[in-house]
């Protein structure tokens, strides 16, 4: 019980500051500003989340040319927004395709700062024998380019106002190896994950405090935000892990907000404001053995194309993807911007 309470203690304080941020009825100030999020200061950028889409859509299994290209357009990319950029680069035997070389890519900007947020999805494709042209439009082209379009269109911002602080940096994860190449199982899957939660949780770096050695690398990052499976029409994300729940009530209420003031298409409530009843495997399970908070933005139920060949192009629904970018955006600067002091949501 002893330990219960601590965990309590340590957990409150920055759950309250986003529950605030959420439930307190705000000022009429505040609620002008809640209201323009994103919309006014932060435009879209359809033509760059286009042209990075098709860039990122095309067959790309570990190992395979496609797979390279998109690599090597991640890296380009993120070096051209601001990010200082690193490749993390292994060996690993896989069931069916031997040995592989996997490179999980990170962009960092304030990699001196004390902690950071973190936005994550995986770049491979799936492996399937009989059906060499599958692109996994929504399984995880989709999330790239989302991440990429956030960097783009907030760019302003960080590499303005955003740059240089020591208190937070942003962190864009683009894991690899996510599918099984032949079952999902805990050794067969999230291959690109786990030796990155390994080298974080190895590694350490950033100011040493009251001579304390310093911090694990892995706990610098405030939350993980990972996007997978998004992309077909009427997506849902329910929420996962309590610790991130006021996190994921932000997005319910910017989606609100956005709604009330026109800003989106359509009328389908993407975020609901409920706990899910069940959990997905994904590449958050390496970050959640290691304490790390997870925010799960995984469209469930999962979209009909997923596995299959019809996870592509044609399939893919505009409007939900314009829609999720404005919302995701807006979290994105709201959590930056407001961060005044660091976030521990840390279960223990
Ligand atoms: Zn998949």
């Amino acid at each position: 019980m002893e330990n219960g309470s601590v965990i309590l203690i340590r957990r409150w304080p920055a759950m309250l500051c986003w529950l605030l941020l959420c439930l307190v009825p705000l000022t009429n100030q505040q609620q002008a500003r809640a209201g323009n999020v994103g919309t006014t200061q932060w435009s879209d950028d359809e033509t760059h989340f286009n042209r990075t889409l098709d860039s990122i859509l095309v067959p790309r299994v570990v190992g395979s040319r496609g797979h390279q290209q998109v690599r090597d357009y991640l890296v380009q990319s993120l070096n051209g927004l601001g990010f200082q950029t690193e490749v993390d680069k292994f060996k690993q035997r896989v069931p069916v395709l031997g040995e592989l070389t996997f490179s999980n890519v990170v962009g960092t900007i304030n990699p001196q700062a004390q902690n950071f947020l973190a936005l994550a999805c995986h770049y491979d494709s799936k492996y399937f024998p009989n059906d060499p042209g599958f692109v996994g439009a929504t399984d995880s082209a989709v999330p790239c380019a989302i991440l990429l379009n956030t960097a783009k269109t907030l760019s302003g911002y960080l590499q303005k106002q955003f740059q240089n602080r020591n208190d937070l940096g942003l962190m864009l994860i683009f894991f690899d190896g996510e599918e099984a190449f032949k079952d999902w199982t805990e050794t067969d899957s999230v291959y690109g994950s786990k030796h990155l939660a390994s080298k974080l949780a190895r590694t350490r770096s950033g100011a040493q405090v009251a001579g304390k050695q310093a911090p694990r690398n892995i706990d610098r990052i405030e939350v993980l935000v990972l996007l997978d499976l998004i992309g077909a029409r009427n997506p849902k994300f329910s929420s996962f892990y309590m610790n991130t729940h006021g996190l994921h009530s932000s997005l319910v209420q910017i989606e609100m907000n956005l709604r009330a003031a026109g800003k989106l298409e359509g009328n389908n409530n993407m975020f609901l404001n409920q706990i899910s009843g069940g959990l997905v495997d994904d590449d958050h399970r390496p970050f959640l053995e290691d304490n790390v908070p997870v925010l799960h933005l995984v469209s469930t139920p999962f979209p009909d194309v997923w596995h299959t060949p019809r996870d592509n192009a044609a399939n893919l629904h505009w409007p939900s993807i314009r829609n999720f970018n404005r919302v995701f955006r807006s979290f994105v600067y709201e959590y930056l911007h407001r961060h005044t002091a660091p976030v521990n949501l840390r279960y223990y």
